[in-house]
């Protein structure tokens, strides 16, 4: 049976084969978790592994080798930006599906590199906004979704914050 974890940790320290960046549409760093990871693999060679990739779709995610992290791959997802004020509910249910697809691509390219661990931040909960229950909701269905026949057998959610843990923690127990 695989494992589904809630970590308390730098995403950057993770011993295992992919961890997830929560980029941005441009995948030429930032701030928040993008640029830790930047820092920690090596600013110039994300930069320019980066750069033949055209940018990233909000909802889809490209994979770049991990440099100096001790994960193996970096798995670039870009999130949506909660910003509902207008739109109402359609305009929710849309960044629901749109980070639900983060996570489900990030599943494919776990199958497609053949990694069998994988870390994810809480994607678009920082400066993107989106509430933190809802996306941990959306996060831990998602990956549940997917797991069957990914070869994926260690999933980690790492938290920045002792209340994001407590989220996870209390999905992942139901
Ligand atoms: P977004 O733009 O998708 O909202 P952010 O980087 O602003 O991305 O935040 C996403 C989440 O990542 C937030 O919950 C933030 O606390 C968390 N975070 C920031 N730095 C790290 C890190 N080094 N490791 C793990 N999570 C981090």
């Amino acid at each position: 049976m695989p494992t589904l974890e809630a970590v308390l940790a730098d995403i950057t320290t993770l011993h295992v084969d992919a961890i997830v960046n929560a980029a941005n549409t441009k995948l030429k760093g930032g701030g928040g978790v993008d640029g830790a990871i930047h820092r920690a693999a090596g600013k110039a060679e994300l930069l320019a592994a980066t750069a033949p990739l055209g940018g990233c779709a909000t909802g889809d995610a490209k994979a770049t080798p991990g440099f100096r992290l001790p994960a193996t791959w970096i798995f670039h997802a870009v999130g949506p930006v909660w910003s509902v004020s207008r739109g109402g509910e359609a305009a929710m249910q849309k960044a629901d599906r749109l980070l639900a697809s983060c996570y489900h691509r990030c599943m494919e390219l776990a199958r497609e590199h053949g990694c069998r661990s994988i870390a994810f931040p809480a994607i678009s909960t920082g400066v993107y906004r989106f509430p933190p229950e809802r996306a941990a909701r959306f996060a831990v269905q998602s990956v549940r979704d997917q797991l069957a026949g990914s070869g994926v057998e260690r999933v980690i959610f790492c938290c920045f914050s002792e209340a994001t843990a407590r989220l996870y923690r209390s999905l992942l127990d139901q």
